[in-house]
Formats: C-alpha cells, structure tokens, sequence
C-alpha cells in the first residue's frame, strides 16, 4: 500500500498548521513549526495570498494529511460521503473519523495515527472477536475493539494502557479502560472532529 515517508512536520509547515502527526512531540517545545513557521523549500520565508482554489486545494490537503490518507483513497470517502444521506462535508469527517486507525489513537493506544496504522497492520487489534489488520476499515455503530491478549504484556502497550488513565475519550466511543475494551457508542458527529477544518471548501473543490 502506497503511503507517504517523507517528514511529516515538513506538511504541518506546508499547511501552516499544527497537524499532530508526531504524538507527544507536538505538544512539545521540540515543534518543528513552532520552532520554523514558514513554508518549506528554497522560496518558503512567506505565505502569500492564496485565491479561492489555493484555499480549496489546501484544505484538502490538511484533511488528508492530517488522517494520513492518499488522494484516491480521500477521493472515494468524498463519493461515499456525497452519496450518503445528510451534509457532504460532515459526512466526510464523519467516515474519516470511522477509519480504524484513528479510533485507535482516538481511543490512546497509539501515540499518533501513523503508530495506530502500524498497530493495525501487525494485527494486535480485534474487532468483535475477529483479528482486523486494515486501517483503513470503517468502524460501524456498536462494534467492539479489543487488544489481543498477548500484545497486552508488551512493553509498548503496558505504558500506553497506563496512558489511558489521563487520556480523554470522544463521546462516541464508550471505553472500559481497565479491561482495554471500547465500544462504538454511536457515530461520530461534526462536533466530535477536534480540528477547525473548512470542510465546505472541500466540497466546493470536488463539486467543481
Ligand atoms: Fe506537526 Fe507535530 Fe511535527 Fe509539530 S511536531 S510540526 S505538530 S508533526
């Protein structure tokens, strides 16, 4: 599966914006762009002005790199979530909210999403009893995720169990934190995506 290995603070400076990408870092002094605010590249001391499509074009690409997803990969969560009942633009959040490597690191057992997709991949999760080791899966309202028996002892995930003590949960997600059980409570609304998108401008760039 094709993904994207350059460094990722370089797309936080790209989009101007802190996108979380690299865990506890980013609450850190050690920010790459708290630290160089400025685009990168050779002519990257200023941001110009950006006319309507550049805003369209760049909220797309803060929405895809901030769930870490490729463009044709984000293309299809745009024509499932146009087709869907409802407002596109939520509709949108809403799947990417869904994908099973984000409610991993939204429920804490991962430090960022790109750790939860690797988490995934090495099959340490089950979901309703079945081992899943897709990322991209769409949870769906009252399925319950489990970390594997064995992974449990592991040094990674004993401190991010431990983790989970201080870490708070969205509402959708109903987690026993003892038992490391969590359940889909409901889907996730507008209100539960903990970043400012402009999802409007998303939908006006594929709309065109
Ligand atoms: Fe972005 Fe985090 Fe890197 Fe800061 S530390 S630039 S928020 S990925």
């Amino acid at each position: 599966m094709a993904r994207y290995t350059g460094s990722v603070c370089r797309l936080c400076r790209r989009e101007g914006t802190k996108l979380f990408l690299k865990g506890d870092r980013c609450l850190s002094g050690k920010c790459a762009l708290d630290k160089r605010p400025t685009v990168p590249g050779q002519h990257g001391s200023g941001r110009k002005n950006v006319k309507e499509y550049g805003l369209q074009l760049r909220e797309k690409q803060k929405a895809k790199r901030y769930y870490g997803v490729l463009e044709n990969q984000f293309k299809g969560y745009f024509e499932k979530a146009d087709k869907a009942e409802g407002v596109t633009g939520e509709n949108l959040l809403s799947l990417l909210e869904r994908r099973f490597d984000n409610v991993i690191y939204r429920i804490g057992l991962a430090d960022s999403r790109k750790e939860a997709r690797q988490l995934v991949t090495h099959g340490h999760f089950r979901i309703n009893g079945k081992k899943v080791n897709i990322p991209s899966l769409i949870v769906r309202a009252g399925d319950v995720i489990t970390l594997r028996e064995a992974s449990r002892s592991s040094e990674k995930f004993k401190a991010l169990i431990e983790g989970l003590e201080t870490r708070i949960t969205p509402k959708w997600i109903e987690l026993d934190k003892a038992q490391v059980v969590a359940k889909i409570a409901a889907l996730p609304q507008r209100d539960d995506v903990d970043f400012p998108f402009e999802e409007h401008l998303i939908v006006e760039l594929y709309s065109k």
